[in-house]
């Protein structure tokens, strides 16, 4: 039997690309949304659309949702992975920054959720997956926003849990703490920047983007009836 429809957000690195792979060695279909298509379509991963897609833009991700769908059916899954790390102090910070993470982190995430949910409400069945972050449960220096974004994530997901669980439809979150990725890269202070290489490097390295893709499948793969409702992983050796 043909495995239904898993949508990727953020697909073209990190973790989002590692989610990517590690489904589609599963035989799922895929839709793989990212701002640079080229590193999408370089995955060349079988039974894939891939779009190049700005998850704030709502309109462009419902049609592209759409357009997959009458590929590969309904959307089973949407995994809200796409997110961006600004780290700053508020004093000092362009405001930019703040609206940029604000923007892809909580309304790109309120855009694929609705992208998707009406459809899996009225068919009774599917699963968002959204990626939050060990900042979406507690603070860390340097990271206001982004942990202001990411405990925005846990409670949107959680309530949205709440809201459709009467509809046989799973939110699950999905915290990890430090992986080894792109994210950090776009710091654009970089004391900052360096004090956190160097608290990765001090804790012996910390978590693959494939051990949190592992943990996706794992979570999405229990029977529609079980719902996860959250997984917080960390490499060992972090403490905070
Ligand atoms: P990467 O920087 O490697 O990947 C981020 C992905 O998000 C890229 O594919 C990027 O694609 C995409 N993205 C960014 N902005 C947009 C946008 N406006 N529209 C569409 N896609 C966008 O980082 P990670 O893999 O680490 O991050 C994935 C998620 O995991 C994020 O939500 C992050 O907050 C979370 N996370 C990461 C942790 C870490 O330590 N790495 C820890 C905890 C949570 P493109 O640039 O091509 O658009």
């Amino acid at each position: 039997m043909q495995k239904p429809l898993i949508v990727i957000t953020g697909a073209s690195s990190g973790i989002g690309e590692a989610t990517a792979k590690v489904f589609a060695a599963q035989g799922y279909p895929l839709l793989l949304l990212a701002r640079r298509i080229e590193k999408l379509k370089a995955l060349n991963l079988p039974n894939t659309i891939c779009a190049a897609l700005d998850v704030t833009d709502r309109e462009t991700f419902v049609k592209t949702i759409r357009e997959a769908e009458e590929k590969f059916g309904e959307a089973d899954a949407l995994i809200n992975n796409a997110g961006v790390m600004l780290l700053g102090t508020v004093s000092q910070q362009d405001p930019a920054e703040w609206q940029r993470m604000m923007d892809v982190n909580v309304t790109g995430v309120l855009n694929g959720i609705h992208a998707v949910l009406p459809k899996m409400v009225a068919r009774q069945s599917g699963t968002i997956i959204n990626i939050s972050s060990v900042a979406g449960r507690k603070t860390f220096p340097n990271h206001v926003v982004y942990c202001g974004t990411k405990f925005a994530v846990h409670a949107i997901s959680e309530n949205l849990r709440e809201e459709v669980a009467s509809k046989n439809v799973r939110v699950i979150t999905i915290a990890p703490g430090a992986v080894e990725t792109e994210l950090l890269g776009h710091t654009t202070d970089t004391a900052i920047k360096s004090g956190y290489e160097s608290w990765k490097k001090d804790m012996g390295g910390v978590l693959s983007a494939e051990s949190i893709a592992q943990t996706i499948l794992f979570a999405y793969q229990q029977p529609q009836s079980v719902c996860i409702r959250e997984i917080v992983l960390t490499a060992t050796k972090q403490e905070p």
